[in-house]
């Protein structure tokens, strides 16, 4: 149990964590489509909607379940060391 594999490390630099050395932090997100994205007046949505949703289904029909569930819902862990950590939360969404 001591290999080291099995040993939390940075997501991102791959630094160790060690025992009695700095603290890492644990971000959890949580991803989803905002329902409010569809057009909310119903005199809007009348014929709009009923071929958004076909369109949909049609796209929804080829993929797994994963596939599926990777687009509607997503969650994911990542342990940062302090140094990445503070460099993440203050620019969480970089402009590549
Ligand atoms: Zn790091």
């Amino acid at each position: 149990m001591t290999d080291g594999s099995d040993l939390p490390i940075c997501h991102r630099c791959g630094a160790l964590m060690q025992e009695k050395g700095p603290l890492f932090f644990m971000v959890n997100i949580e991803a989803y489509p905002l329902p409010d994205m569809l057009p909310m007046d119903p005199r809007d949505i009348e014929g709009d909607l009923k071929s958004y949703i076909e369109q949909l289904m049609d796209e929804m029909r080829g993929l797994s379940e994963q596939e599926l569930l990777d687009q509607v819902y997503r969650r994911l862990s990542i342990l940062l060391c302090p140094i990445c950590y503070h460099q993440w939360i203050e620019n969480p969404t970089p402009v590549s």
